[in-house]
């Protein structure tokens, strides 16, 4: 089924986004959260796709085995076209249609360090998802996602540019948006007021990183420049010398985060999960989605 069906008829629910695991340990705790999070209902999972090697193999083994697995559960493999090719990238396509799959997360992926120091040209094809969205639009009937960035995108000239090129991707056959990691609501709310105002008319699902260890979330925000707020630092700074309690302040920020966003009307939320059970239990018991 399609994602954006889904979207349109209920109101309120969470999605979990999941990466594959290396290892054989990693793979068995997915499962054991994924059957886990079951329960809950979740208006779909999606699986992440890295920019090459093993973890693309992992991704299609893993969307394999949740379909065969977890039929009831709507599942949406990511899509890195950076460094592929038309035929790679058709072939996968075939490959997940054939498996019956209706949804596909469309992105470019971040620029692979080897590429730039080689000097290989990893834009042969495709040069942004913009050119993806548009080969599977043209190639297939499958109901496509994308990124979008409430802050701006880390390489975009402003955050105007940013969104007037993120209008064109969408209007290339996007169905509907998952944003970047934020931590503070307004860059949200703005985002979605000057997109409405753009005439984007999609929905565009917030993405929520749980806060349960701030060293951890700032390395992820030093790779994709998401704003940690000073407020949020020092809250959670005061909790250095214990894990635990570090991570009931932090999932309380995220849980607080959550319910902003449905107080404001926004009650379709996507969960980037880390694969971990208990925290994304604790925050969905709180939020009753
Ligand atoms: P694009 O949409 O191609 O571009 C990103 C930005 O570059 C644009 O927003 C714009 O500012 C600028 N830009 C690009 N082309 C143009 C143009 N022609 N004109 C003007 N500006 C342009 N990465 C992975 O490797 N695997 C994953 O599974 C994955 N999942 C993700 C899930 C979510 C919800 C998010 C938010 C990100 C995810 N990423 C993933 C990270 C993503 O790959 C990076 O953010 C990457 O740097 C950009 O990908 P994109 O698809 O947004 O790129």
């Amino acid at each position: 089924m399609k994602i954006i069906d889904t979207l349109n008829k209920k109101e309120k629910g969470i999605s979990f986004e999941f990466f594959p695991p290396k290892t054989e340990k990693g793979r068995k705790k997915l499962e054991e959260t994924i059957k886990g999070l079951k329960p809950y209902k979740p208006l779909y999972i999606s699986m992440t796709y890295g920019a090459g090697g093993g973890s693309q193999e992992r991704t299609k083994s893993l969307v394999s085995s949740i379909l065969k697995n977890h039929p009831q559960i709507e599942v949406m493999p990511h899509l890195t076209c950076i460094g592929a090719n038309f035929t790679q990238i058709k072939k996968m396509l075939d490959e997940y249609q054939a498996w019956g799959i209706d949804n596909i997360m469309a992105l470019r992926g971040d620029i692979p360090q080897e590429a730039e120091q080689e000097n290989s040209n990893p834009f042969k094809d495709f040069s942004c998802a913009y050119d993806l969205v548009k080969f599977i639009k043209e190639k297939k009937d499958l109901c496509i996602s994308a990124a979008v960035y409430p802050e701006g995108h880390t390489e975009a000239e402003s955050f105007e540019a940013d969104l007037n090129y993120t209008k064109a991707k969408i209007e290339a056959g996007v169905d509907f948006g998952v944003t970047q990691m934020f931590f503070d609501n307004n860059y949200y709310y703005d985002f979605i007021q000057k997109a409405r105002a753009k005439n984007i008319n999609i929905p565009l699902l917030p993405g929520i990183l749980p806060l349960t260890n701030l060293d951890n979330v700032t390395r992820f925000c030093s790779g994709c420049g998401a704003t940690i707020p000073l407020k949020i630092r020092k809250a959670l700074e005061k909790f250095r010398g214990s894990r635990q309690d570090m991570r009931k302040a932090g999932l309380d920020i995220t849980i607080n985060q959550c319910r902003d966003l449905i107080d404001n009307g926004f009650s379709q939320i996507h969960l980037f999960s880390l694969n971990k059970l208990k925290t994304t239990k604790t925050i969905l018991e709180a939020l009753n989605l």
